[in-house]
């Protein structure tokens, strides 16, 4: 590794047991914290039987009652406030969009650990000082645009706070500026160098622009291939949680295979998300996070709803914290069949090559008598006339469930071709959510 390669190396590259005892000793203070310091963490651990002696091993956070978005907002405003008021120093929330937000409260402390882990991430991406950073996140509520404007000042990197929107100024600022780095979300990027292009402006061309961190929504590797070259950079998935004060929580570094979750800072667990159990590393799952260093909001164990995978192994930069796979979707989109997570999305790529076959289709799930999940789909043929042809029906049946296994993993016992509008309608709107898609017939 060159010698500047971490901001700071003690941290990143600490040998993975001792940062796990370092998890360890943070992990029992917080709980004793929040036990003694928040009537709402208090009854939820009275409630469940747990106190914070059972708390021994890393595994032992297992004892401990999941956070659900749902319950946190019993604890709105300051339920969840651990420090003394006149220590709160900033505020942030998530959009509260279903209900009341989720209310996060920095100290200093926080304030300048979350600088120091947005410096980590933006010199894991290539920034050194005197570089400059376009940061087009929206500086508001949300934790967008502070995280990694506080990261670049702690580096000494020049920030140039354009906020969201406004993307003929975006453009003019990353020209004639020769910023040599930015980030923003990549459906914002794609448009800012498609509207640049149609400007006349040629990124690609232009040598001093070199990195770009994205995030906030999922994106897949053709985006990215399309963003690197609109803007002739290196790009980088970054995520983070409004929850937790990020960005500043994982960042792919330079290998770009997964994101490094600073552990130090969190602990990240990774679940079934039907029956709250540790999946095995590397498999997929929901995310679970605590935030082991919070001094203003207490987070401990906070179901993320967000279906990805998290691995220890070792990584070739040299990083001993744990890294997570590209955020896949919510679990409300999802459901798990024989431990592995489907999307109706998916099922609906894999039928779209079938011109014979309607948009609607239906996914049933049972127990087989071996006690296994069974998977049987059935789906409308467009015209109902095809029924008749048995034959016919036979090989699409065989071809689509190999199509389905293909993009799903799973191989469906069945595949049903039914006639039109004989399944229940989903509108639009709902497509997209297992529960208007799957019938759960599974006895537990
Ligand atoms: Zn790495």
């Amino acid at each position: 590794m060159p010698k500047d390669e971490y901001f700071n190396e003690d941290i990143e590259t600490m040998p993975k047991e001792k940062l796990q005892a370092l998890q360890l000793e943070r992990l029992k203070q917080m709980v004793e914290t929040v036990y003694n310091r928040s009537p709402f963490y208090r009854r939820l651990y009275d409630e469940a039987g747990v106190k914070p002696y059972d708390i021994r091993r890393l595994e032992d956070i297992q004892k401990l009652p999941f956070l659900e978005k749902r319950t946190v907002r019993e604890a709105y405003p300051f339920g969840m406030v651990i420090a003394p008021r006149n220590q709160l120093l900033e505020m942030h929330s998530t959009s509260g969009t279903t209900g009341k937000p989720v209310l996060v409260f920095a100290t200093q402390g926080d304030i300048d650990l979350w600088a120091e882990l947005n410096a980590r991430e933006l010199w894991m991406t290539g920034l050194r000082p005197g570089d400059s950073l376009l940061n087009a996140y929206g500086y508001g509520l949300p934790t967008g645009g502070f995280g990694f404007h506080y990261g670049a000042l702690k580096m000494g990197v020049l920030v140039i706070p354009t906020g969201s929107g406004q993307v003929e100024r975006q453009i003019m600022l990353l020209n004639d500026l020769d910023v040599t780095a930015f980030c923003m979300t990549p459906s914002f990027a794609l448009y800012v160098g498609q509207r640049a292009r149609e400007l006349g402006v040629e990124f690609s061309k232009k040598r001093s622009l070199r990195v770009g961190l994205f995030g906030a929504e999922p994106w897949p590797w053709s985006t990215r291939e399309r963003i690197e070259e609109l803007f002739g950079i290196t790009a980088y998935d970054e995520f983070g949680m409004t929850e937790f004060l990020g960005p500043g929580m994982t960042c792919e570094c330079r290998e770009r295979n997964w994101m490094h979750a600073w552990a130090d800072a969190f602990f990240c667990e990774c679940i079934n998300p039907e029956t709250g159990e540790w999946v095995k590393d590397g498999e997929e799952g929901e995310l679970v996070w605590t935030w082991l260093t919070a001094e203003g909001t207490a987070m401990v164990r906070y179901r993320s709803r967000d279906i990805s995978a998290l691995t220890w192994d070792d990584c070739p930069c040299g990083r001993s914290h744990p890294r997570i796979k590209a955020i896949k979707g919510r679990t409300d989109d999802a459901v798990s069949i024989s431990g592995l997570i489907v999307f109706p999305s998916q099922v609906e790529a894999a039928l779209v090559k079938y011109p014979d076959t309607g948009a609607n289709f239906r996914m049933y799930i049972d127990t087989d008598p071996r006690g296994l999940d069974r998977l049987t789909l059935k789906v409308e043929v467009k015209d109902r006339t095809l029924l008749d042809n048995a034959g016919r029906v036979k090989e699409l049946v065989e071809d689509m469930r190999e199509s389905i296994q293909n993009t799903t993993g799973i191989n469906p016992k069945e595949v049903e071709l039914v006639a039109p509008d004989s399944l229940p309608r989903v509108t639009a709107g709902e497509g997209k959510t297992a529960s208007a898609r799957v019938e759960d017939r599974r006895k537990r």
